[in-house]
């Protein structure tokens, strides 16, 4: 099939490129490279079927393809933040074009949408079905809401103009490839304690989140884009750790002496996260296999390579 990522050079994208490629489809990248990089799909250069274009999806684009990850988001609180109402456009003005698209070649879209939906919420674990409690006017809402809509938007071409869907709600995913300055707390964590510095907990780290390896959430993404479900669908890790655990297993894998210093909390940071995975269980067939340690490890590994590659002295 030839097959569509938008925001493939990014850190989940250019890990579902591979996959793709490697399951003999051709693969058209698109990417502004705002968050993104060529460095991170430059092993795919020499592939025969991979094409990478640069395009901003506010623009619309005339291709043809049979399906559609959208994925084109900056996707850290301190990216997505930088620029909200760019980030806003690109969450809605960029998905009514991949829409659009999808109805005009009848290609099946997948929207990459976020545990972000459900804000601080109030039940816990997280469900398909709980409406979350999203602050609409905070520093936050600008990924949040416009997540939101992007879901609406889903809904709204899938019932007026039958477009063939899927919705995929992502809780935070880890793993190589993350840029070093892109900020989420695993990736920041893993690259402070290298460099030898203190690792930055904000808050008393209480707060909570469930982490879930890359090479797992793209075989879920992957297995709801070819099944029959439109979602929308939790794919993550349901093993809860608080921020402050994170950080003394990642102290304890790269430098048991580092310190930890606390930070003050960002305002409207949900306090707690976990994935109720009972959909992508029984729908999907899908489990995660690979849990934190495993995860953590492999990412140091990565992530020390490419410091080391970075600055030689
Ligand atoms: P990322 O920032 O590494 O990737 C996003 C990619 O989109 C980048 O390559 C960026 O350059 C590109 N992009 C941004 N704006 C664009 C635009 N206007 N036009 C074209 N390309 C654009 O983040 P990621 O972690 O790989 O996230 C990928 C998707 O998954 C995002 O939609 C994000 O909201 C979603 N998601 C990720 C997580 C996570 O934990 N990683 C959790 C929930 C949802
Ligand atoms: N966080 C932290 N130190 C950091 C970066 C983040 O303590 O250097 C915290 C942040 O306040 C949040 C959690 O880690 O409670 C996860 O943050 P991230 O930005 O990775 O993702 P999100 O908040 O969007 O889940």
């Amino acid at each position: 099939m030839r097959v569509l990522v938008t925001g493939g050079a990014g850190f989940i994208g250019s890990h579902l490129c591979e996959r793709l490629l490697a399951q003999g489809h051709e693969v058209l990248c698109l990417d502004n490279f705002f968050t993104g990089s060529r460095s991170n799909v430059i092993h795919l250069f020499s592939e025969p079927y991979f094409e990478l274009v640069r395009h901003d999806v506010i623009e619309p684009i005339l291709l043809e393809v049979d399906r559609i990850y959208h994925l084109a988001c900056p996707a850290s609180p301190v990216h997505y933040q930088f620029n909200p109402v760019k980030t806003i456009k690109t969450s809605v003005i960029g998905t009514i074009n991949m829409l659009g698209l999808a109805k005009r070649v009848k290609a099946r879209i997948l929207l990459a949408s976020t545990s972000e939906v459900y804000g601080d919420p109030l039940v816990h674990p997280q469900t398909e079905d709980y409406w979350g409690n999203v602050n609409p006017i905070g520093i936050r809402s600008c990924y949040d809401e416009s997540k939101r809509l992007a879901e609406t938007l889903m809904f709204d071409y899938h019932r007026q103009n039958d477009v063939d869907i899927r919705i995929i709600r992502i809780f935070n995913t880890y793993g190589p490839r993350m840029n070093e300055n892109d900020g989420r707390v695993v990736s920041n964590f893993i690259v402070q304690t290298l460099r030898g510095q203190a690792l930055t907990v904000y808050g008393e780290g209480q707060q909570t989140r469930s982490f879930c390896y890359v090479d797992d959430l793209v075989d879920g993404m992957m297995r709801l884009m070819e099944g029959p479900h439109v979602g929308p669908i939790n794919v993550g890790n349901p093993n809860e750790f608080t921020i402050l655990q994170l950080a003394e297993a990642v102290r304890d894998l790269v430098n048991p002496d580092a310190e930890i210093v606390f930070k003050p909390l960002p305002s409207d940071d949900p306090r707690q996260r976990q994935p109720d995975i009972t959909r992508a269980r029984t729908l999907l067939g899908w489990e995660p296999r690979v849990q934190l340690q495993e995860g953590l490890k492999r990412t140091i590994a990565d992530f020390k390579q490419r410091l080391l590659t970075h600055h030689p002295e």
